[in-house]
């Protein structure tokens, strides 16, 4: 609840975002810095801190991200074309913000 983290400050509501989707669980906002015509990170509400943190528990989580990824996918029409989804996980696999996140990267 003391996380103050700047994807926390975003499904807070305390710091703007280009907000794409939301439900009670998930919210999809544009990457600030894009590495492709179109990229969109797909982000827990709730803090989990990195893959490496994942439980048992966050299982369903995990799926709502990708299933939430693919539909965004075909909303961007980028669905057949084709698209990446890349997990960062820790510094040395270029995690920079410590709020688990999936990228959607596609649209070339
Ligand atoms: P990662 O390197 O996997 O931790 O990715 C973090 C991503 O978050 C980077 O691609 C950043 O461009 C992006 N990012 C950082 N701050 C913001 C922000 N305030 N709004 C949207 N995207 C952000
Ligand atoms: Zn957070």
């Amino acid at each position: 609840m003391e996380t103050r983290c700047t994807f926390c400050q975003i499904v807070q509501g305390e710091k703007p975002a280009q907000i794409l989707y939301q439900d009670e669980n998930v919210i999809i906002f544009k990457d600030i810095h894009p590495h492709a015509p179109i990229h969109l990170l797909i982000v827990p509400k709730n803090h989990i801190r990195s893959l490496n943190d994942l439980t048992e528990q966050d299982q369903n989580i995990v799926c709502e991200m990708i299933l939430r990824a693919r539909e965004m996918a075909v909303k961007q029409g980028i669905s057949k074309s084709g698209y990446k989804l890349l997990f960062n996980v820790e510094r040395g696999g270029g995690q920079v913000i410590f709020h688990l996140h999936l990228h959607l990267l596609g649209g070339w």
